[in-house]
């Protein structure tokens, strides 16, 4: 029997969030990239102070600033990818795409999502489904081509639109409103983002999160998702990069 998950944004910083997973069976808990010590405690102590599991997406400080102090205050391990050892707090398991990490009785597969940065990896959690992309996918938009080229983020996007249309994507940041300002100017006829356009704006307006949000509504609201090769997610992202 699927074992069964909650999920909750923990917003960080200034437009960042950790995630929180439970899994129900076991009580056992994870956060993904918690950067803020105090925030990120504070929701742990909420909530039975536990801590299992640190989930690392990538090395750049707005993911990784807390995660030695939030893990060694719980006993909790540390998890990240073996490529990026070197530039990530110690890690207590390193892993590689392909491999899987147990919370509980459930398990995420790691996804390799090159792009944003090299060594930028995924967790994929089919019990939800959940989905821990750090800034590689956003809502309607994507990670900036940091470390990677068009080529590698086309292909990352390639394998996260072969996950499940109900899987939960848990990203990295708040940046829907203004992806959706951009995704409309390339695509201003499609009706499905127009909707979620507005739907953001109320969200943002009560201060709400716009995550999680389904994968299969981003597959037809996401221009970066759609594209349909590297060439055209590059132009794409160079648009965005100079996009006011
Ligand atoms: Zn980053
Ligand atoms: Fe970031």
């Amino acid at each position: 029997m699927p074992s069964s998950l909650a999920v909750a944004p923990i917003p960080i910083l200034s437009d960042n969030y950790a995630w929180r997973l439970r899994e129900a069976e076991t009580g056992a808990v994870a956060v993904v990239d918690p950067a803020d010590v105090e925030a990120v405690t504070a929701w742990l102590e909420q909530d039975g102070g536990r801590l299992d599991l640190v989930l690392l997406t990538h090395h750049h400080d707005d993911h990784i600033a807390g995660a030695e102090e939030v893990a060694r205050r719980y006993g909790a391990r540390i998890v990240g990818a073996a490529q990026d050892a070197h530039r990530l707090p110690p890690l207590d398991v390193a892993v590689s795409p392909g491999d899987t990490v147990t919370l509980g009785g459930t398990t995420a597969s790691v996804i390799d999502t090159p792009g944003h940065t090299r060594g930028h990896i995924s967790f994929f959690f089919a019990d939800g489904p959940i989905l821990f992309c750090g800034d590689t996918l956003f809502s309607l938009g994507c990670g900036r081509l940091m470390e990677g080229d068009a080529a590698e983020m086309w292909g990352s996007l390639q394998r996260l639109a072969q996950l499940p249309d109900d899987t939960l994507v848990c990203c990295g940041h708040e940046y829907t409103q203004s992806n959706a300002r951009f995704a409309l100017t390339v695509d201003p006829d499609n009706r499905d983002l127009q909707a979620r356009a507005e739907e953001v704006a109320s969200l943002r307006a009560l201060g709400t999160p716009t995550l999680p949000v389904r994968l299969g509504q981003e597959r037809v609201t996401n221009p970066f998702l759609g594209a349909r090769d590297a060439a055209a997610l590059a132009v794409l992202r160079s648009g965005k990069d100079s996009f006011q």
